[in-house]
């Protein structure tokens, strides 16, 4: 066995951990297809506890669809306790569009390659290294630690984070805040001098999704036969006029603190109808940033017609609507207003904005966390564009963060990564990572 096999130093067990993670296919297709990959990734993760001496609970919502809870007690029990969290599902990967082995974990320059290096066993790996190091070491954390793997999360929860927070709410007696994807990972950017400075983009904020149907009526008929009813042209008109319209922007919280704060380290200009020059220092995050400046609305599928002489009677299309927190009535109303009284709306799946102050002790111990380890580095709020189960534990009023620290290489393009092709992690920021989480879960 070589040496780093058996070596228990937690920034050895991450990299060995999420190695392992990315071999077990996890890939989650959606609701009715089960893949037998979150089931082992859960027994895996369950071993790994048992192994130290903890007693993880296995909670399946559906067959094959596991997810994993321990709770570590604290020297205060009265006290608010953290969740850690990390879901062990991951999109699919098209292998043939990658240039290595998308679940192979191969290791090169640096980095270990692989379907869920950032999305997310990274941060999986980052928590068990912890949990593992505190068991063996019997490290009694200040307060209760709440750990869990969920399943499903890229399907929105409903199997994973939603189940457990309704069927078995009782886990969760007693905690008040949680942390997980997808936040506390660094950009690097110009400063005026000529020079560079790292900072984190901690997530205090997601914006809410509205999953729409939008269904056009129409009179049916022959092809050769005029029709001034026709479906199809219905909801082309509707769904026109949803792309062309112009959400008003409006610069929530994090939105406005992260663009002053990085228009103060970068010596940028900007103003609210022109920001491209500050934003575009953010690399890769830019997209992120851009997506939380206002509502938006997705045409993402489209259904009509089954012969080319024949003229359907309706027609249907799908659009992804993410709304900043309070605009959820404004915007509905909006596409309806939009669609117009030939289409009907209907709400497919949605889930809420969440909003969490960029203040008080646990974000105070996460900066603390990070520029201990990264002196010098500067820590800004930010809103995430997509979606996290932090969602489903802030309907038990958990205040919930990204923060799966990361200290980037200033070259890397790290946010296209997610559900991206080539998705990789530097080894050097996942031991970082560990380092981190450590000095935050053992101290805050
Ligand atoms: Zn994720």
């Amino acid at each position: 066995m070589s040496e780093q096999a058996t070596s228990t130093d937690p920034e050895d067990e991450v990299v060995r951990i999420c190695r392992d993670l990315i071999r077990i296919d996890t890939t989650n297709y959606g609701p009715d297809v089960a893949g037998p990959g979150e089931a082992e990734a859960a027994d895996y993760v369950a071993a790994q506890l048992r192994e130290v001496g903890l007693e993880p609970q296995l909670f399946e919502s559906e067959p094959g669809r596991v997810s994993v809870v321990v709770r570590i007690p604290g020297q205060d029990r009265e006290r608010g306790g953290l969740c850690l969290h990390g879901h062990l599902d991951v999109v699919p990967a098209n292998a043939e569009d990658w240039s290595v082995p998308p679940f192979e974990a191969v290791e090169k320059d640096g980095c270990i390659w692989g379907r869920g290096a950032v999305d997310m066993k990274d941060m999986d790996a980052m928590i068990l290294a912890n949990v593992r190091r505190m068991a063996r070491d019997g490290v009694v954390p200040p307060r209760d630690l709440l750990v869990i793997f969920f399943a499903d999360e890229e399907a929105g929860g409903d199997l994973g984070s939603h189940f457990l927070v309704k069927e078995h709410p009782e886990l969760f007696d007693g905690i008040t805040e949680a942390i997980s994807e997808v936040g506390g990972y660094s950009v690097t950017v110009p400063t005026p001098e000529g020079g560079q400075q790292r900072a984190y983009l901690l997530q205090t904020q997601e914006k809410g999704i509205a999953w729409l149907t939008l269904t056009a009526q129409g009179r049916a008929g022959h092809g050769s036969v005029p029709n001034d009813d026709n479906a199809i042209v219905h909801l082309a008109e509707a769904l026109t006029r949803i792309a062309a319209h112009k959400w008003p922007r409006e610069f929530i919280v994090s939105v406005r603190e992260l663009l002053d704060r990085l228009s103060e380290i970068t010596g940028t200009a900007y103003s609210d109808e022109d920001l491209d020059e500050l934003v575009g220092h953010l690399g890769g995050a830019e997209g992120f940033v851009r997506g939380t400046l206002q509502d938006t609305a997705n045409v993402t599928m489209l259904d009509a017609g089954y012969k080319h002489n024949v003229i359907p009677q309706h027609a249907e299309a799908r659009v992804d609507c993410r709304y900043l927190p309070g605009h959820e009535e404004d915007l509905l109303a909006t596409i309806r207003e939009l669609a117009g009284d030939r289409v009907e709306v209907r709400v497919e799946h949605s889930d809420i904005a969440i909003d969490a102050p960029f203040e008080g002790d646990l974000v105070e111990a996460m900066t603390a966390a990070l520029t201990t380890e990264d002196p010098g580095a500067e820590i800004l709020p930010y809103c995430l564009s997509g979606g996290t189960d932090n969602k489903a534990l802030s309907l038990l009023g958990i205040t919930g963060y990204g923060f799966a620290p990361l200290r980037l290489p200033a070259d890397i393009d790290f946010a296209p990564m997610f559900h991206g092709i080539d998705e990789k992690v530097p080894v050097e920021s996942l031991r970082f990572g560990t380092r981190v989480l450590a000095r935050l879960i053992d101290t805050c």
